[in-house]
């Protein structure tokens, strides 16, 4: 650290000098006098840019407008965001990569508000063309151009130099020295881990300073790892060189001389400079783009930025980033110049983009990056695209970068080294430059840019022709293929493609000479391809239904098919746009219609479906999963635009194009089904010879759909009559048929266009409405009910899985809705005329025939010859006929003849193949079949139809006949009702089941010893096991007062406790000599309660933990379940359970989410994390009522005698012999006694096991028995747990009893009675050195050893108290006077602990801030609090402010003791098994609260009476509490002072808008690190705390580990336990230790009601109060670890996660 420290003030010092010595008198000169005046005077002079221009940070929040941005590159920063009219609008929000700048002010890049507020220019005239530089007084532009020219000559010179050992001319110093630097620099090959083990070895350092070498290579691209003369730094160099050289290209290092550094270093520092000083004035930016563009003597690319940018590869990260950012800052700024830099950077492009391919840097840090900066400008883009015809370039460039290919000149990726894959991962960023210069189409076109546009189409013709029928396949049979066939490089390149082949069809379509250029250009290119076709394939002759065709002879089955047709999809989509914009109907004379063979046209497409369908079939499994996985990407949302649907839309063209039933037999022939259908006992044969029946089957099935979508799918703007937007209505309507869905589902099944845009909330209103998701789950949008009926089954996007599950969905809904089942399609949009014919299809001869032919076979009961599929398939196709015939009968005039007959075509009988009869007949004659029950309502349907077009058509009338659906409202209520319950009782039998599963395999070791038990039913075994022992608090008798201490106590008792064993079903009584009974627990550490995080970690071997610190900094926790099991059948589970782990570990080395090392296991019923058991204790005996108790004082005087006399015994014993004079030993009291364990074995071991796990947990130490801290930690947890549950009840105003869950109750209950009996397992004279030690610090004890007490001040009173009650027990065991007087004393030492508390809170009390004064008499208490302050200021004087209003003292005492009696009544209850008192059971704070609560502790309901009654007894004490010297100490601030009423903790507030937090990420750098920013800002939750999280440079050791900074942060903040906002991921984080953790969903929501995890989507996120109240919750509820357990069990990936990392 002190190392970093000194650096980091050299660094300033040089900085210091740097700025004095030699930028400041640059500065002089350039203005001519002093810079500061000069620079102002400029700025007022020349005005600033109306750029913002804000360069972002890596991690800054960006904000795009949806509605106004010209594409999705165009961003803003915060501030302007938060200034301009865009933050009212739909917005998306990103975190910047680095890079870029705000583009506000950019009129280009905004289609309305360009300018936020603070850069919306002051005078709108100056907008216009007026030269800068005229505006700058001569002499300083004069000045400027030769200083500006030398600079950026000499910064040029040096980051382009290459010799490691020379300085160019005229600097070389006048006396070399013999110094060097060994310079190592950044690669991407090596890891950081191997280059600090390098760096470790070749220079000797340690590893902090290796990791600090490797971050600042990594960050600044080189570091100088060594300092020296020559030699000694080509030593270092050859080690490093050597010891990398093995597995890869060694790490780059160079010795460099060390005036070349020093030069290169000032290069760097006045290239800032300059980039600064420009900023000033537009002029001076002005006069150095001249200078950098101006051509240097050699003639092209001379100028000083030509040299920058044609070595940028060569250059070191940082070299690279400065100068960038000086681009940025000026030609990029600067209107005029930003286009001649534009003209530089396309000219140059080809070059930059080369090297780039060599480099091997990252973009990000590669001057062809700036791309993004240039060619998002539309005008910039259409002016180069004009003038150096980039489009060309980008396209050649590509296409050159991608030289393997096979014969036929197609690419090929399968024979890709390890280095060309890299190559084409960098080459895909040059169709990202694409994809930005034609993202918007332009609004004119020219006719220069006509022809450069139809250039770089043709260009990406040929780009389209090396991908059509790459990666072809053929059909395995017989053996299993080898080697899974590459096939992702094709995707990729297809995928990223998408958008351009998309984008160019768009800039088609907005000029219609270019369209019909294109569709040329497009239609020769697939002749080129498939020049050669049909070649060798015989030529047939198919004929079916009197029908005859020619065609060839081709299987998919057996020859070569390629799922890549990107020329034949282009076409596709270019004569779709024929259409669309009727070009086709307008200029047909332009067009070569006539020279399309619609046979060749649809031939590659349909062999492609082909494929599909068959691989769908089952035929294409030997050929593994690159197949599979090829066609689930060509139906995906992501290529589907440009694959499936293209094809789908070829053949459209192509069956419009041709007679229905050619049409239909080559598809038959293609699907190879042509024989099923050409002869009608064929398929009977057939059917008894094959095997393969159902693979056919699914072939007719798939062949049938394909009809179906041929004829219906329309939606396509060109093919139907439709606009855009219908199309996306449609998508989003069949999704949400499937089940209601999350916006973000919706989107990720949209397909998206460049713009990133769907298109979904355009219309998502109109068909959907939007249900709020509550503290859980998400927002969704459920279908508005009427738009059911637009439902198609066969839609075209459904998967065989969404389709399914949309049927049935529907079919349930008409169901509910008391409707028929029937799905038939809806009605379709009419067609374009282009398309017109395909109507044709549904009602051509073929047609009929097959489906007569399917509906003759569905005569029979199946067998296998048909299936039910096949059937409703058919049917649809007749629907799908019959409502396009009534749709023309209604749209036709009165006496037009409809020619679409399909109703009477129907009932003309079969012709050949099926002879029997008419279609109309087969469907008549299957209406009422018995096995067709599930298609009678849509055969129904159909007939209905046909009878009303028959009455339509007789009436020859337009009016409209639907088939209407009778509703039956009041049965589909009761099939609701039916439903629910059905749910429900489904619901209880899951649970049962689960339990059953979880339970059964723990219990198999148990099988055999306890066979009869497992015959009881479960449901007994579950009521058991939740309501095993539990006793709510019942009332008892009311005529008894509520007391729950003191020798008046009632309860406790002879009530015997049974409970069940969870394990073996056994009933069980729990007593202290019976067999030990145990609850399965888990404690932790905890901070929940602290007031003092920044209290470091004691030193666990030396912190004495007797006394807790008010500030509860660190204590215990404990819960539990609340599941019970016998001692021994739990350790045997345990040992199950450590033996199942151990197997485990051998086979396969992972981790579980529980550590069984450190006794973690999960509680066998509810799988709940547990690393401890609770004994169950027997109840408190009741109080004997027949002795005399003694009062305080007397009391007080016994119990003194009785410890000083054991004090001295126990001295005489560890010294020896005895200085002092004996004390009288009181009488009976036999200090040797060793009192009888009133515990059998069993239960002993079970209070030893449970104290020794709080021991080992809350000190974090080995356990040992032997340690007397043993029994206070077991008091700890009991006294913190009780602590915290009753805060969380107080915060959540809920009743003192009574309304904590069972299990809680149980625990709480366990845990304090085994803590007062946990004494016993001590040795009994730790005990009671412990009780003198805590009593004297209320009361003097006559021992010089105890000295030490604490003050006060330095006491959490209630841990006292629960520590000196347990205690006591020890003393009084030793009394056999058998005056069994326990219960007074208890009472003594609350009264006595609780005047010490009020003590303790007028002590801390401070005025705080003024309020009213009450007004009228004083009460009682009023006046004696009052009295009480000014005894303790007669003690103290004036370290107490002066404070005579009785009334407010009085406030503060009585809010702040109230959590201490609470909390005090919730010990007595539980340990003395008290019942509460009515008003105490219910909510509230109300007068009758505190009354209560007072008598039920046995107190007087004005607690100042206790002082006041005994003032003589406790005067001399509370003088001495306040003469302690460590009560002036805190009060005068040496020491941690709490005040009181302490208040509770909460996680810490949250802004209400997730972009605040990203922007305060965003600024916070990494504290280690210098000034660096770090990667992943985290927010301690808890603490406020920001940390540089997941990043070597904040890795801190911890026990002995190297962890990351939550990690570090967790041990100190959270004693373990972390709660952390990952603010760039938007993600909560858990950890818990240093292996386990999770991610939680954050508290963050969008408008949709969905969280967005590495703000992936963009949309602005608000805060869920909530949600975040949830995640509080179960931090103070100490839940953390047990979520994290149930994430780790329930998702065995999070177990993997190096958290400790993080
Ligand atoms: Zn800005
Ligand atoms: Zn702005
Ligand atoms: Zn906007
Ligand atoms: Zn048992
Ligand atoms: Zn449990
Ligand atoms: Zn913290
Ligand atoms: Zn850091």
């Amino acid at each position: 650290m002190a190392e970093h420290r000194e650096e980091q003030r050299e660094e300033q010092r040089e900085e210091l000098a740097l700025q004095l010595l030699l930028l400041a008198p640059l500065e002089w000169f350039l203005l001519g006098g002093e810079p500061a005046a000069g620079l102002a005077l400029l700025q007022q002079g020349g005005g600033a840019a109306a750029l913002c221009g804000h360069v972002f940070k890596v991690g800054e929040p960006t904000y795009s407008c949806r509605e106004c941005a010209a594409d999705p590159t165009c961003v803003l920063c915060m501030q302007c965001f938060l200034a301009s009219a865009h933050r009212h609008h739909r917005y998306r929000m990103t975190t910047s990569g680095g890079g870029g700048f705000c583009d506000c002010g950019d009129a280009e890049a905004w289609k309305t508000g360009p300018s936020c507020q603070n850069h919306t220019p002051a005078d709108q005239n100056r907008e216009t063309e007026e030269d800068p530089v005229s505006l700058l007084p001569p002499a300083v532009e004069e000045r400027s151009c030769s200083i500006f020219s030398i600079i950026l000559q000499y910064a040029v010179d040096l980051l382009t130099w290459e010799q490691e050992d020379q300085l160019p001319a005229g600097l070389e110093p006048p006396q070399r020295s013999d110094s060097y630097y060994c310079m190592l620099f950044n690669d991407e090959v090596h890891t950081y881990e191997q280059v600090i083990y390098t760096l470790q070895k070749a220079v000797n350092c340690s590893q902090k300073e290796a990791v600090s070498f490797a971050t600042t290579v990594d960050r600044d691209g080189r570091k100088s790892v060594r300092f020296g003369d020559h030699q000694f730094c080509e030593q270092a160099k050859a080690v490093i060189v050597r010891s990398t050289s093995r597995q890869s290209k060694p790490l780059r290092v160079q010795v460099m001389h060390s005036a070349l550094v020093a030069h290169q270093c000032f290069a760097l520092k006045a290239l800032g400079w300059l980039g600064q000083i420009i900023q000033y004035s537009d002029g001076l930016r002005r006069i150095l783009c001249q200078v950098g563009l101006r051509p240097g003597p050699e003639g092209e690319n001379s100028s000083l930025v030509d040299r920058l940018m044609l070595n940028d590869s060569k250059m070191w990260k940082g070299a690279r980033n400065v100068y960038h950012q000086l681009l940025m800052n000026s030609l990029l700024m600067d209107r005029k110049f930003k286009k001649l830099f534009a003209i530089r950077f396309a000219k140059n492009y080809r070059r930059l983009q080369t090297d780039f391919m060599e480099d091997d840097h990252d973009r990000l840090v590669s001057v062809t990056a700036l791309s993004v900066q240039l060619f998002t400008v539309p005008t910039l883009a259409r002016m180069l695209m004009v003038e150096e015809n980039l489009m060309m370039t980008i396209i050649r460039t590509f296409v050159d970068q991608l030289r393997h290919r096979d014969a036929q000149g197609r690419f090929q990726f399968d024979r890709y080294t390890a280095q060309q894959a890299f190559k084409f991962g960098r080459v895909q960023s040059l169709i990202g430059d694409l994809k930005y210069v034609l993202i918007s189409p332009p609004p004119q076109w020219s006719q220069q840019l006509r022809t450069k546009f139809l250039d770089g189409f043709e260009t990406f013709l040929d780009l389209l022709r090396c991908m059509q029928g790459m990666d072809p396949v053929v059909r395995q049979v017989g053996q299993h293929i080898e080697m899974e066939p590459e096939w992702e490089a094709a995707f990729t390149l297809q995928m990223k493609l998408t958008h351009i082949i998309t984008m160019m069809q768009e800039w088609c379509s907005t000029d219609e000479h270019v369209l019909i250029e294109a569709y040329k250009k497009c239609l020769s290119a697939l002749s080129q391809c498939q020049g050669g076709l049909p070649d060798g394939e015989q030529p047939i002759s198919l004929s079916l239904a009197g029908h005859t065709v020619d065609t060839f002879r081709y299987q998919v089955s057996q020859e070569k098919v390629s799922i890549h047709l990107p020329v034949c999809r282009l076409l596709a989509g270019l004569h779709v746009l024929l259409s669309k914009t009727e070009v086709a109907s307008r200029l047909p004379e332009q067009l070569p219609l006539g020279e399309l063979s619609p046979h060749l046209l649809i031939e590659l497409p349909l062999r492609c479906l082909v494929l599909c369908a068959q691989v769908h079939a089952g035929m294409w499994r030997r050929n593994g999963f690159s197949l599979i996985n090829q066609i689930y990407y060509y139906h995906n949302v992501k290529c589907r635009v440009e694959m499936f649907d293209k094809d789908l839309a070829m053949l459209q063209v192509g069956a419009s194009m041709m007679d229905p039933n050619h049409f239909l037999m080559i598809v038959l022939s293609r699907f190879e089904l042509f024989h099923t259908f050409s002869a009608a006992d064929l398929r009977r044969r057939y059917r008894e010879a094959n095997k393969d029946l159902a693979q056919q089957n699914t072939l007719i099935e798939e062949m049938l759909h394909l009809i179906i979508m041929v004829v219906g799918e329309r939606y396509v703007p060109g093919v139907g009559q439709v606009e855009l937007l219908d199309e996306v209505r449609r998508e989003i309507l069949h999704q949400l048929c499937i089940r209601p869905m999350a916006h973000s589902e919706l989107v990720k099944a949209l397909p998206e266009n460049g713009n990133k845009e769907t298109g979904l909330e355009r219309v998502i209103d109109s068909v959907a409405s939007f249900r709020k998701p509550g503290v859980t789950g998400r927002g969704l949008y459920e279908l508005r009910p009427e738009w059911s009926k637009r439902f198609d089954l066969y839609f075209h996007h459904y998967s065989r899985a969404d389709q399914s599950k949309a049927e049935e969905a529907q079919r349930n809904l008409r169901r509910q809705n008391g409707e028929d089942t029937a799905l038939p399609p809806p009605r379709p949009p009419p067609l374009c005329p282009l398309f017109g014919s395909l109507v044709n299809l549904l009602q051509c001869d073929a047609l009929l025939a097959l489906e007569g032919a399917v509906l003759q076979w569905a005569v029979e009961p199946s067998g296998g010859g048909w299936t039910e599929s096949m059937l409703q398939r058919v049917l649809h196709l007749v629907a799908m006929a019959l409502l396009e015939e009534q749709q023309q009968l209604e749209s036709s005039g009165a006496d037009e003849d409809v020619s679409f007959t399909f109703s009477t075509r129907i009932t003309r009988p079969g012709e050949a193949p099926s002879t029997s009869g008419s279609v109309l007949a087969l469907l008549e004659s299957l209406q009422n079949a018995p096995h067709l029950e599930v298609h009678k309502d849509m055969i129904t349907w159909i007939l209905k139809m046909v009878g009303n077009i028959k009455t339509t058509r007789e009436r020859t009338s337009g009016s409209s006949v639907s088939v209407s659906h009778g509703r039956r409202p009041e049965e589909s209520v009761r099939d609701k009702d039916k439903a629910e319950r059905k749910r429900k009782a489904e619901m209880a039998r899951l649970r049962r089941e689960k339990v059953m599963a979880q339970m059964s395999e723990m219990q198999k070791h148990f099988i055999n010893e306890n066979k009869e038990l497992f015959q009881q039913s479960m449901e007994d075994l579950e009521a058991a096991a939740t309501a095993t022992e539990h006793s709510p608090p019942s009332l008892e008798p009311t005529c008894v007062a509520h007391i729950c201490v003191g020798p008046m106590r009632v309860g406790g008792a002879e009530r015997r406790q049974l409970v069940t064993c969870i394990l073996c079903q056994e009933e069980q009584e729990v007593r202290g000599h019976g067999r030990a009974m145990v609850l399965a627990a888990f404690i932790q550490r905890s901070t929940v309660l602290s007031k003092n995080r920044s209290r470091g970690i004691p030193d666990p071997e030396r912190l004495d933990p007797l006394f807790m610190h008010p500030d509860l900094s660190v204590g215990v926790h404990t819960a539990s379940c609340g599941h019970i099991m016998h001692a021994t059948c739990w350790q045997r589970y345990f040992e199950a359970v450590q033996q199942k782990e151990q197997r485990r570990q051998q086979r396969l080395r992972g981790h579980t989410s529980y550590d069984v090392e450190n006794g973690e296991f999960l509680c066998p019923l509810c799988e709940c994390l547990s690393n401890t058991v609770i004994p169950l204790l027997p109840h408190a005996c009741s109080p004997d009522r027949s002795v005399e108790h003694p009062c305080l004082e007397t009391w007080l005087k016994r119990t003194n005698q009785q410890a000083a006399a054991l004090g001295f015994t126990h001295r005489k014993q560890s010294h020896g012999a005895a200085q002092q004079v004996e004390p009288a030993v009181p009488d009976r009291f036999r200090v040797g006694f060793d009192p009888q364990n009133s515990f059998s074995s069993g239960v002993g071991e079970m209070i030893n096991t449970f104290s020794m796990s709080a021991y080992k947990v809350g000190l974090k130490v080995n356990p040992n028995e032997q340690d007397p801290r043993v029994p206070v930690l077991s008091w700890s947890t009991c006294a913190y747990t009780l602590q915290s549950t009753e805060r969380l009840l107080m915060d959540e105003k809920k009743p003192l009893f009574g309304s904590l869950p069972c299990r809680q109750d149980d625990c709480l209950s366990s845990l304090t009675r085994f803590s007062s009996a946990c004494w016993t397992a001590a040795p009994i004279r730790t005990v009671q050195n412990h009780f003198i030690r805590l009593l004297s610090v209320l009361v003097p004890i006559p021992d010089s050893q105890l000295e030490d007490a604490p003050c006060i001040l330095d006491v959490d009173m209630f841990h006292l108290l629960v520590y000196s009650v347990l205690s006591y027990s020890s003393l009084h065991s030793l009394d056999q006077s058998g005056r069994r007087s326990v219960d007074s004393a208890h009472l003594h030492l609350l009264h006595l602990v609780t005047v010490a508390h009020l003590v303790q809170v007028l002590l801390t009390f401070t005025t705080g801030e003024l309020s009213m004064d009450q007004d009228g008499e004083e009460s009682e208490e009023e006046q004696l609090t009052c009295q009480l302050y000014g005894r303790l200021r007669d003690h103290l004087g004036r370290c107490l402010p002066d404070i005579s209003c009785g009334w407010r003292l009085w406030r503060c005492v009585r809010a702040s003791v109230l959590p201490f009696l609470r909390t005090a009544a919730l010990f007595f209850h539980y340990m003395n098994s008290a019942s509460p008192p009515a008003d105490l059971l219910a909510a509230g704070t109300g007068p009758g609260q505190w009354e209560a609560l007072c008598s039920y502790l046995s107190l007087p309901s004005n607690l100042l009476l206790l002082y006041q009654n005994q003032r003589t007894l406790l005067e001399p004490l509370i003088h001495r509490w306040c003469c302690h010297p460590g009560v002036g100490q805190v009060l005068h601030g040496g020491g941690v002072l709490v005040r009181f009423p302490r208040e509770s903790n909460r996680l810490i507030d949250l802004p209400e808008d997730y972009s605040i937090l990203i922007n305060q990420a965003s600024s916070f750098t990494c504290p280690r690190s210098g000034g660096d920013k770090s990667r992943a800002p985290t927010l301690c939750l808890v603490c406020g705390c920001m940390l540089c999280s997941q990043s070597y440079c904040c890795q801190t050791e911890v026990e002995g580990e190297d962890v990351g900074a939550c990690t570090a942060h967790t041990f100190t903040c959270g004693a373990g336990i972390g709660l952390f906002l990952r603010v760039r991921e938007s993600q909560v984080l858990f950890v818990a230790g240093k292996t386990k953790g999770c991610f939680y969903p954050p508290p963050y929501l969008d408008d949709y009601g969905e969280t967005d995890p590495g703000l992936k989507r963009g949309n602005p996120l608000h805060l869920c109060s909530e949600r975040y109240q949830k995640i509080e919750r179960l931090w103070r509820q100490h839940g953390i670890a047990e979520v994290i357990g149930h994430a780790q069990e329930a998702n065995q990936t999070l177990v993997a996660i190096d958290w400790q990392h993080l």
